[in-house]
């Protein structure tokens, strides 16, 4: 991949195709330069993208809407539904055979997504799987590595973490008769704000690195879009042994990782965000290599049949035949039918790869936020940090004199799907897969006359 664009060097690089083109820069001419130009044009064709309804009669310009929500759900490749309704027809035609023959057999379904994902990760393929769904796969690991003595009993996480999270990591707490208000460490943002910075997270694990037992942070946070600087933050944990994973629902298919490299402990990751794999679709979990010889004794987890090697598994002994890394970390067969639409989509995400993914995703996002610099500053602030380093696609931006629920409500009426954070944050997300600059172009322009219409209330701060 080229070297990372800054936030400055692509304002000047529309700048200059603006004069080159002897337009503006928030000219329509000069967007559809823009996705002329874009070499991931085509991927747009390979999704469903959300039609708009005949009751939203203000958005008649457009037949499709402008969908900037893939940080909640990714739309419904169109591959999908075939293989879906193949698996179906396997289960209709052959039942129980399904499970060991034709092209995907289930009963080791999940291999199928395993070379996609672990390019997209950064990771050995024996070091993930297919299983259960996020929180789920937060349990088992905690279960795993946390495993707190009357010194070494803390838990480092973000300040507002995301809820399920926080729950999660309460609870393991309380299981194991310690109290989560002395036990969780929560970094602070800084002053006043919602950016994360390098250094108070360090000073923070330096300064516990008596008490700590594992750290837990996000790829990406959930509200601003931040990037965690995950590789600085897994080497520094290594060197004092102190465990770290990472929550990977808002990084997985938005910006590259490097799992393996980075020396991460563990990772989970949800598929029906950025991955486009269906609600509710089958999570992902990531095991470092490090810990793949350990036994279940020496990694304590809990465990069913799946957890049993391949080749023993139907002797249905009483004796667990666990099987090296990840994949002991098994519990059940895995949901088919929430596997397949994951497999669908990650065949489409394999047409291309991460770095032409994030080059793409660094500029479209990169002029989303040149555009409202440009033109919304009075009215919206926008609180994911500037540089491109350190944001995937999503910006989060803060409303400064509106009502949160009136803007929204009045994007949807004119076919806009972002969503929202109380009390504030509208948080979109162009994904550089289906989303195009012609989009970015007139979502700027539809906020813009939203907030600056006579019927939206402004108050004064
Ligand atoms: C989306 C998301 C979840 C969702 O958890 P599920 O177990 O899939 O319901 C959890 N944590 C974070 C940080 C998320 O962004």
């Amino acid at each position: 991949m080229s070297a990372m664009q800054t936030n400055s060097s692509l304002a000047l690089s529309f700048l200059t195709l603006a004069e080159n083109l002897q337009c503006l820069v928030n000219d329509v001419l000069f967007a559809k330069k823009l996705d002329e130009q874009d070499r991931l044009a085509s991927f747009r064709e390979a999704f469903h993208i959300p039609t708009v309804e005949d009751s939203e009669s203000q958005s008649k310009e457009r037949k499709s809407k402008i969908y900037l929500c893939s940080n909640s759900l990714g739309l419904e490749p169109k591959n999908t539904e075939s293989k879906l309704l193949s698996h179906l027809e396997t289960w209709k035609n052959r039942a129980v055979e399904g499970h060991f023959s034709g092209t995907e057999p289930w009963a080791s379904i999940e291999d199928v997504p395993i070379p996609y994902l672990s390019k997209l990760v950064g990771a050995l393929p024996s070091e993930i799987t297919c299983m259960n769904s996020l929180t789920v796969n937060l349990h088992l690991f905690l279960l795993a590595f946390y495993r707190p003595t009357s010194k070494k009993y803390k838990i480092l996480i973000e300040a507002s973490a995301f809820p399920s999270d926080d729950y999660a990591i309460q609870s393991q707490i309380l299981l194991h008769g310690y109290s989560p208000e002395e036990s969780i460490i929560r970094v602070a943002p800084k002053e006043d704000g919602f950016l994360f910075s390098e250094n108070d997270i360090l000073e923070e694990i330096y300064n516990n690195v008596d008490s700590l037992c594992l750290v837990l942070l996000p790829g990406v946070h959930y509200l601003s879009g931040q990037v965690f600087p995950m590789e600085k933050i897994a080497r520094t944990c290594q060197e004092l042994s102190i465990f770290v994973g990472f929550d990977l629902a808002h990084a997985v298919g938005n910006i590259p990782l490097h799992l393996h490299d980075w020396g991460v402990d563990f990772a989970c990751w949800c598929s029906y965000k950025y991955l486009c794999g269906g609600p509710g679709g089958i999570a992902g979990a990531f095991l470092h290599q490090r810990h793949s010889k350990k036994n279940i004794k020496e990694l304590p987890r809990l465990v069913g049949w799946w957890a049993n090697r391949r080749e023993t598994r139907f002797q249905m002994k009483s004796d667990l035949d666990c099987s090296p890394g990840i994949s002991g970390f098994q519990v059940s067969n895995p949901s088919v039918f929430s596997i397949v639409p994951v497999i669908a989509a990650l065949q489409v995400f394999d047409r291309t790869s991460m770095s032409q993914i994030r080059e793409k995703s660094v500029h479209l996002t990169g002029y989303l936020a040149f555009l409202i610099e440009r033109e919304l500053l009075d009215d919206v602030e926008i609180i994911t940090p500037r540089e491109p380093s350190q944001r995937g696609c999503q910006l989060s931006l803060r409303l400064k004199r509106h009502k949160l629920r009136e803007i929204h409500e009045a994007l949807t009426g004119r076919g806009v799907v972002c969503d929202t954070r109380e009390p504030d944050v509208l948080r979109v997300a162009p994904f550089p897969l289906y989303n195009t600059y012609i989009e970015v172009l007139e979502f700027v322009q539809i906020l813009s006359s939203i907030l600056h219409s006579a019927e939206i209330t402004v108050q004064e701060k």
